[in-house]
């Protein structure tokens, strides 16, 4: 595989066309095309010389779109290829204030959680920050959106892979999909979600980025929580919750939890009871999620009702919460789901 010209911020832009012997202006041009989703070769602002020699270094479209399914709500799922042929998925949402794009981070994942189907493989690779970014710009571009008025407007970090395991990309992803004069999303429109890491939420919290944290807790119990996700038997809930206090203080965000609804599980009144007396008084809020149900895994939802009863649950308890509306479920799938079964599709036919 190539470089990745999207890797690289604005300045780091200008350092490369300099060392190439162009001019300051081509370097706008060149990153300006590249934030509006162009591949190197379509620039058609700069000199062939230069793309050539552009192109000898670095992937002329790192982040492809393989395929795009419409659901009847106007979601779509995206399947991405990567140049060295992996394939990761992504998701775009319309909402009336605009549109959320949920973007991977990693090709599979190695937190393994019990009712998630991104971790069924392990950790193939982390995306390198170029390639998350892409995945922005070429469902900007696909549309029509520009760099002055874009059609993703808000971009939450919930595909596959857990963005505080590939620290250090996805925080130039970060600092460069919210840098001015490129395509310039508001850290506040941006949403990272975390199985819990608890040193890096710690160093996120020092990065002066405002962008909003969200915890995947799933439990109120440390010994339930290690059932179902493993990365509990490294950090505790009050080790999660102190990190939280933390990124409030710095930041003055209110977190977010994530907590899915497994039938048998964590969905009956003691866990509602359970969760309000850890969360009660914290500037926080509850995201529930029915759960998408994962072939491979032997997990079951709960119905609609049963959501909304755990919902009032929580209301009743003085939290705040919501629960997560099921968008785009005749497409099918949650994180990992739609690559696993693509994946299976294409073996099925070769
Ligand atoms: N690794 C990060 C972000 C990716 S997952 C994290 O753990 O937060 C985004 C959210 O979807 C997480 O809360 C995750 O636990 C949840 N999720 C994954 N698979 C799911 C499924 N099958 N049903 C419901 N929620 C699921």
């Amino acid at each position: 595989m190539k470089e990745v010209l999207q890797d690289l911020s604005f300045a780091e832009i200008t350092k490369l066309a300099e060392e190439y012997g162009e001019k300051k202006f081509r370097a706008t041009q060149l990153y300006r095309g590249l934030m509006q989703g162009r591949a190197i070769s379509e620039i058609s602002d700069l000199s062939k010389a230069f793309k050539e020699k552009l192109l000898e270094r670095f992937e002329d479209r790192p982040v492809v779109i393989e395929q795009v399914w419409r659901a009847s709500d106007g979601t779509e799922k995206y399947l991405f290829r990567l140049s060295d042929g992996n394939l990761i998925e992504g998701v775009l949402m319309s909402y009336k204030y605009g549109n959320t794009q949920c973007v991977s981070t990693q090709v599979g994942c190695r937190m393994n959680c019990a009712f998630c189907a991104s971790g069924l493989a392990g950790l193939i690779r982390n995306l390198t920050s170029g390639e998350i970014l892409s995945q922005i710009l070429v469902v900007n571009a696909a549309h029509g959106g520009t760099l002055e008025k874009r059609a993703v407007t808000n971009i939450v970090l919930m595909g596959s892979g857990e963005p505080l395991d590939n620290y250090d990309n996805t925080l130039a992803f970060l600092r460069n999909v919210t840098a001015e004069g490129g395509i310039g999303v508001s850290a506040r429109n941006i949403s990272l979600s975390t199985c819990g890491l608890v040193p890096n939420m710690y160093r996120l919290a020092e990065e002066g980025l405002p962008i909003n944290l969200t915890v995947s807790l799933h439990s109120p119990d440390d010994e339930e929580r290690k059932r179902i996700m493993p990365v509990a038997n490294a950090y505790s809930i009050a080790d999660i919750l102190k990190a939280c206090e933390y990124y409030f203080e710095k930041t003055g965000r209110r977190y977010i939890f994530e907590y899915s609804l497994i039938a048998g599980e964590n969905s009956d009144r003691e866990h509602a009871e359970k969760l309000i007396s850890i969360l009660k008084g914290k500037p926080c809020h509850v995201n529930l999620i029915r759960l998408n149900e994962v072939k491979e895994k032997n997990l079951q939802g709960i119905s609609e009702k049963e959501a909304y009863r755990f919902l009032g649950l929580l209301e009743r308890g003085g939290l705040s919460a919501t629960l997560r509306r099921q968008i785009g479920s005749d497409i099918g799938g949650a994180c990992g789901q739609l690559r696993a079964g693509y994946l299976a599709e294409t073996e099925k036919k070769n």
